[in-house]
């Protein structure tokens, strides 16, 4: 068990790469908003181009941004309205009629 399973996982850390997790826990909310030195931006950027795992979650995260910051300004199509609306009232207290 475990022989041959983890030929790559268990390599060293390389310095100059970032894992999923740190990408995802430490920067990519910074990465969204802008506010990370060019340096780790590069980073950031260039394992998001190499992982589609993260690609997907920085897509998600933006779009649920953008989707609550701008909720107000712009027409939601109604699929979206009652996918929310459900969403929404499925986190709301419930009250005795
Ligand atoms: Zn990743």
């Amino acid at each position: 068990m475990g022989r041959g399973s983890e030929t790559r996982s268990g390599r060293e850390k390389d310095p100059k790469m970032l894992t999923c997790r740190d990408v995802i826990e430490d920067f990519l909310a910074d990465y969204v908003e802008g506010t990370l030195s060019f340096g780790v931006r590069v980073k950031v950027k260039l394992h998001l181009l190499l992982c589609r795992a993260c690609m997907a979650y920085l897509q998600t995260y933006k779009k649920s941004r953008d989707l609550f910051g701008q909720a107000s300004q712009v027409e939601m199509p109604e699929e979206m309205k009652a996918i929310l609306r459900r969403f929404l009232l499925g986190h709301l207290p419930k009250k005795t009629p």
